[in-house]
């Protein structure tokens, strides 16, 4: 008993010791940045900048050319070593004069919320009016057959799964109505296709996102009602097989145009050839400010050089930080970056996102580390979990910095709570009067804390 009593005595004083030299400087540390960024914080006021004086900001557009030079000169006043841009050719995709669309019913005429999905063509002038066929998946649709779809609009009503706890899951699982319904509409006949909105609620606001022609099928315009719209025309059509819907979109595709990456550097003391990349992306959809997509993660990612360089922080490894252009409709930023990267022989040892809303901290997600990085993150835990960062697992990642997987890069997702995103995404109420100022301010100060630590002990 004595004995035992002894050996732990010893243990205790010596794992005492090495907390005494190291633990509480790190703690220290994180505290600082959480402080700092708490009280003293920046990045709420550049989100109200970025939302309210640029906007939305879609790709190819002025308002993103407007935001490249709002970034670059925000980052130059941070006193990163370098500021620069990348050139990068976008697609240049233009919504033009607002949807119109209808549902009728007999002689009931009801006006529904409709925004055509990015990148899909414009009905004729005098718009679309068919009867519609209301399916839950491509296997119902292609069980129907063409003699069904021909010359009708195709209604694609699966909701989100409202059983995911990680809302991001979800959206996955309905994801492909909107990318690739037009097609498999198309392909049975169909002259138009209506999506029901990936949203997780009730709501009357139809959420944009991107759809993609594939070769060979012809065009048909693709468009998202609200939710609220789609419980509607499903009643409706139950009532009234013979209901007919009306939408009418104006958009454009015109050529790709020149645009740009925004990217600051922090020189690494030690290992200045080391990147570790924190950032976010700088386009938006253009019918909402932007603001949990994605203008949370810039400002943040802006935070974590201004931390930095405010406490006297000096990496050993450099500090990237990048604001992409493009992930929503192309990422050509993405692609573009991890292009030049290995062109340059660079190596990018951790890439940070923030693509996830500025909701409160939960944690990481990491993809393509090793078994044993994992582990020396996840014993990052005691000094996280104060913060409320308590879920550091595999996967993860972002859409930005995924072209950076083949060159051995760890992945790093920054990981907030997922529950009210898919409210905001995409849609005209992603405001920045929807985005909670500590929320912000406590995931710049999560991804600094991360970020020194992988650059510390990894
Ligand atoms: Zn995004």
């Amino acid at each position: 008993m004595m004995k035992k009593l002894t050996t732990s005595l010893v243990c205790c004083l010596l794992s005492g010791s090495l907390f005494a030299q190291q633990a509480p400087t790190d703690s220290t540390i994180i505290k600082q940045f959480f402080d700092m960024s708490l009280d003293k914080g920046q990045s709420y006021q550049w989100l109200r900048e970025l939302t309210k004086n640029v906007g939305g900001r879609l790709a190819g557009s002025a308002n993103a050319a407007k935001a490249v030079q709002w970034g670059k000169a925000l980052l130059e006043q941070q006193g990163a070593d370098k500021v620069f841009l990348q050139d990068v050719m976008v697609p240049h995709w233009e919504r033009g004069a607002k949807e119109q669309a209808y549902i009728l019913n007999g002689k009931q005429k009801i006006v529904v919320p409709l925004l055509a999905l990015g990148g899909s063509i414009a009905t004729p002038k005098k718009g679309i009016q068919a009867e519609v066929i209301e399916v839950k998946n491509f296997q119902e649709l292609r069980a129907l057959g063409k003699e069904k779809c021909e010359g009708k609009i195709i209604f694609f009503n699966r909701p989100m799964d409202a059983t995911k706890i990680n809302t991001f899951e979800a959206y996955g699982g309905a994801g492909d109505q909107r990318r690739s319904g037009a097609n498999e509409a198309s392909k049975l006949g169909a002259i138009g296709c209506i999506i029901r909105s990936l949203s997780s609620t009730l709501n009357d606001y139809p959420h944009t996102g991107s759809m993609v022609y594939a070769t060979g099928v012809p065009l048909i315009p693709a468009g998202a009602i609200s939710t609220n719209a789609a419980e509607l025309l499903s009643k409706t059509l139950k009532e009234n097989p013979k209901t007919q819907f009306f939408f009418k979109q104006n958009c454009q595709t015109f050529d790709d145009a020149p645009s740009h990456n925004v990217v600051a550097e922090l020189k690494g003391s030690e290992k200045p050839e080391e990147i570790i990349v924190v950032g976010g992306h700088l386009d938006s959809w253009d019918v909402a400010e932007g603001a949990h997509d994605d203008g949370t993660g810039i400002v943040q990612s802006i935070e974590v050089l201004r931390l930095f360089k405010t406490l006297g922080i000096k990496p050993k490894r450099t500090i990237r930080v990048v604001l992409f252009m493009n992930e929503e409709n192309g990422n050509r930023g993405g692609i573009k970056y991890a292009e030049l990267a290995k062109q340059n022989g660079e190596k990018h040892v951790f890439a940070l996102e923030s693509d996830n809303g500025g909701f409160t901290p939960r944690g990481f997600g990491l993809q393509g580390a090793s078994a044993e990085t994992l582990a020396k993150v996840q014993g990052f835990k005691p000094l996280l979990s104060p913060y409320g960062l308590h879920e550091i697992e595999k996967g993860g990642g972002g859409v930005d910095i995924g072209p950076l997987a083949p060159q051995g890069t760890v992945l790093v997702g920054f990981k907030p709570d997922s529950q009210r995103y898919f409210e905001y995404h995409h849609a005209a109420n992603d405001v920045f009067e929807n985005v909670n100022q500590r929320e912000l301010e406590m995931g710049a100060a999560s991804m600094a804390s991360l970020i020194y630590l992988l650059d510390k002990y990894l």
